[in-house]
């Protein structure tokens, strides 16, 4: 028997998080966490499932089950939710969060650093000022830039693990997966865990509050199967669990061309800029999204290279000579400058004056805000993993307004872009589904124990509580009422640092 104060299940972006903010403090933490220190195959193999729908691909490679979670493969871009995000959007089915982005704000900041960030500053007049900083000359009342941060991208689990081991009020049971929740005859209290390693160990873990922080599937997979009290399984008494599935739908929308090679993309470019590693993103306008009724939208705009075969040789020319060595190809390569001497004299003009590379192409990345849909869900199979759990069933479509807002969205872009007179949008063209083809889903599982003020429409309260049940609570992205367009974890651990609060304030 495992005994403390609280227990956290899952030591991903959410529960080490968690975890963190205990260290030192009198509560006494237990934090059980499926995987060992690197990947394993058996581990891993308890996430496999089933999926249909928006074309998924498999629920077992979308997440990462060992110590530091899904961060062991994130990419570390973060922006925080839009201040729309949060609104009712009467547009927007199930829309509206029990609070508003100001709310936030304070764990945002402290989000930062635990995500290995610079100080919270998303404003784009921060970093205009930055020398040489242009962007789009774009109709403010269409299209904004913003800014995103990146992280190196910190690995949670290895960033942080020295620091749990090392705590005195900490202890982290490695190998452990929860199985049951179980709970009192009126299922209002949870007494304890039921927990196996694929040993065949079993163990019960006993705290006075339990943190459920294993992901934005497994979350809703483990009330579900907790169903020894409620048959509909626990917190489920009116049926939300599991349902509101989402993901963000991204992939290219197309390409914009210059119409003279130039560094406007400069802002667009991952750079590091007063110490942090920011870049600028194209989003719609407040004004944009509720006159035409539009989901969330971002695009981010990549520089792509195309250099000219004269280029190349200068290239292929300079870095022979600087070896000391002379090609056996020179006559062509010289062939090729003198070819592309207006390029080549270009490029180096560009080099001289800019000390920056011409870009004559920006590849258009874009991401969308999904529907919520009650039909969009998480299940359970009868097929049953090593540890007898049963098997989830992923069914999530993005929803006919996301497509509906991409199109509209890469359609002002590229009207806007043509407006400018810089140049022009190659719109990449719809495959079969109405989608670009290769467009996919993101990683980010969200909304399957999503938060509403009332019990019949949400699964936890604004504080991340259970309805209806006193000690236990839910991390990560599975809250989430709606989804933005901008990537989840900055928010997962906003909301991590915040229950840690309430945690704490709780008597
Ligand atoms: C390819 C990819 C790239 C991504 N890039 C970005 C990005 O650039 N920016 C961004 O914001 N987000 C990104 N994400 C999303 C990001 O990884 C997640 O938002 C984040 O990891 C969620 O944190 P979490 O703690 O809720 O879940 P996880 O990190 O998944 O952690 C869950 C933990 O619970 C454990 N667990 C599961 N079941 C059990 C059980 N039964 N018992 C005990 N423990 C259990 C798991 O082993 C795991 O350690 C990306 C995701 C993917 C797939």
């Amino acid at each position: 028997m495992v005994e403390a104060d609280l227990c956290i299940v899952g030591a991903g972006a959410a529960g080490i998080t968690l975890a963190r903010e205990f260290v030192g403090h009198s509560t006494t933490v237990a934090v059980v966490e499926s995987g060992g220190l690197e990947l394993e195959d058996k581990t891993q193999s308890l996430y496999e499932g089933r999926v249909s729908g928006f074309p998924y691909r498999y629920p077992n490679t979308m997440r990462l089950r060992y110590f530091g979670g899904s961060t062991n493969h994130w990419s570390g871009n973060c922006r925080p939710l839009d201040e729309v995000d949060f609104l009712h959007r009467p547009w927007l089915p199930y829309s509206g969060w029990p609070f508003g982005r100001n709310e936030l704000i304070p764990y945002y900041q402290r989000a930062q650093a635990v995500c290995g960030l610079q100080a919270f500053d998303y404003a784009i007049e921060s970093w205009m000022d930055e020398a040489r900083l242009r962007n789009f000359p774009f109709d403010p009342k269409k299209l904004l830039t913003g800014i995103k941060h990146i992280s190196a991208p910190v690995r949670f689990g290895t960033a942080y693990r020295h620091e749990l081991e090392d705590a005195a009020n900490v202890t982290v049971y490695n190998h452990g997966n929860l199985t049951e929740i179980e709970a009192t005859e009126t299922a209002k209290h949870v007494t304890g865990l039921q927990c196996q390693c694929l040993t065949g160990k079993r163990f019960r873990v006993r705290t006075s509050i339990y943190i459920l922080a294993t992901g934005g599937i497994e979350n809703a997979r483990h009330l579900l199967a907790s169903d020894a009290i409620q048959s509909e399984g626990l917190g489920n008494g009116h049926d939300r669990v599991g349902r509101f599935f989402m993901d963000h739908p991204h992939g290219i929308a197309g390409w914009i061309v210059f119409r003279n090679r130039f560094n406007i993309v400069d802002l667009y470019q991952a750079k590091t800029r007063r110490n942090a590693f920011v870049k600028g993103v194209v989003t719609m306008s407040p004004q944009i999204l509720s006159g035409e009724a539009l989901s969330n939208i971002y695009f981010n705009l990549a520089a792509s290279m195309s250099r000219s075969e004269g280029e190349k040789s200068v290239s292929a020319l300079l870095q022979s000579f600087r070896e000391w060595e002379v090609p056996d190809d020179l006559l062509s390569h010289l062939g090729n400058i003198i070819a592309d001497l207006d390029d080549v004299g270009e490029a180096a003009y560009h080099r001289m004056t800019d000390n920056a590379d011409p870009f004559n192409k920006l590849r258009v990345h874009c991401r969308i805000e999904p529907t919520p849909d009650p039909d969009s869900r998480v299940t359970l199979t009868s097929d049953r993993d090593a540890l007898g759990m049963r098997r989830i069933d992923l069914h999530w479509k993005p929803g006919d307004l996301a497509l509906k807002s991409y199109n509209r969205g890469v359609e002002i872009l590229a009207l806007e872009v043509g407006r400018t007179g810089l140049g022009r949008m190659q719109v990449q063209p719809a495959g079969d589904s109405g989608w670009p083809d290769r467009f996919e889903p993101s990683g980010h599982h969200i909304g399957t124990t999503r938060m509403h003020a009332a019990p019949e429409k949400g699964v936890v309260d604004a504080n991340c509580r259970v309805h209806d049940i006193d000690n236990l609570y839910i991390a990560g992205s599975s809250v989430f009422p709606t989804a933005g367009c901008n990537n989840p974890t900055l928010t997962v651990v906003a909301l991590a640092l915040r229950l840690a609060d309430h945690i704490k304030n709780r008597s």
